[in-house]
């Protein structure tokens, strides 16, 4: 459902961020992305949601060609794909409702059809009473639940998550990651760069490490660290 062939990914001052990756992921997988600060990670899942374009290779997501597609077939694939950040990236200006439903509302959804499809999630988050709350009245905790919350919405095939906890205290880090947990066993692929030993280690899933722009490590149930 997600492979890459022979990737290269040139930046234009000429930093070779990521060369002659291949990499296959199916339905259902939960991927850890790990690699020290500059090792190639963001420039990966950038790739993946096509924030990016690679300069060599394929790229193949939910059976869209992302460099052949068309700039106009872009929201259709952005449709299959959930993606959350590290700092969030909430409209400050919109309720939480509001954040949610807007991406519904753009592709034509009915009104009662964004209601129920935001509420649904909204308590899948643990959120359900804060609908009608701004983002700044939140914590970091609820403010990435309810970007999680927008991120599958849609129930998207893929959810793609940059550092998700990066900005997070363990407490919380450990709520985010019971809720990605809960959406990998609901059956959606995951795939999440981070940086926290702890989530690797003792929440078990498939590790790739990326060193230099190249995968040095792929490993089911692997550990943060590699064992020499
Ligand atoms: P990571 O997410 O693992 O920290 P990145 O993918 O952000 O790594 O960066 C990989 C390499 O590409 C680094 O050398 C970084 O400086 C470089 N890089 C990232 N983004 C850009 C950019 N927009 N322009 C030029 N170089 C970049
Ligand atoms: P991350 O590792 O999460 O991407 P960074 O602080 O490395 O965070 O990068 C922040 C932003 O700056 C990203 O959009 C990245 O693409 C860009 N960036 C990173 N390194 C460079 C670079 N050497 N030149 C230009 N832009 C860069």
């Amino acid at each position: 459902m997600l492979k890459l062939l022979n990737v290269e990914k040139q930046y234009d001052n000429g930093v070779s961020a990521l060369k002659n990756v291949t990499l296959t992921v199916e339905q259902g997988e939960f991927v850890y992305l790990v690699g020290q600060s500059g090792a190639g990670k963001s420039t990966l899942i950038k790739l993946l949601y096509r924030e990016l374009i690679p300069t060599k290779g394929f790229i193949q997501i939910n059976n869209f060609d992302l460099r052949q597609m068309k700039e106009r077939q872009v929201p259709q694939l952005r449709r299959t794909l959930g993606v959350v950040f590290q700092d969030f990236k909430l409209l400050p200006k919109m309720t939480v409702a509001e954040n949610i439903g807007y991406a519904l509302q753009v592709i034509g959804k009915s009104d009662t059809e964004i209601e129920s499809a935001v509420q649904q999630v909204l308590e899948e988050v643990g959120l359900a009473e804060q609908a009608t709350h701004f983002p700044d009245e939140l914590s970091g905790g609820q403010q990435q639940r309810v970007a999680i919350a927008r991120a599958i919405v849609n129930r998207p095939k893929v959810l793609i998550a940059d550092e998700p906890t990066g900005n997070l205290d363990p407490q919380t880090t450990e709520g985010i990651m019971e809720i990605l947990q809960r959406i990998n066993d609901s059956g959606t692929t995951i795939i999440m760069a981070t940086h926290n030993q702890q989530i690797v280690d003792e929440l078990p899933h498939r590790v790739i490490e990326i060193a230099d722009g190249q995968i040095v490590r792929d490993e089911q149930g692997g550990q943060y660290t590699h064992e020499v």
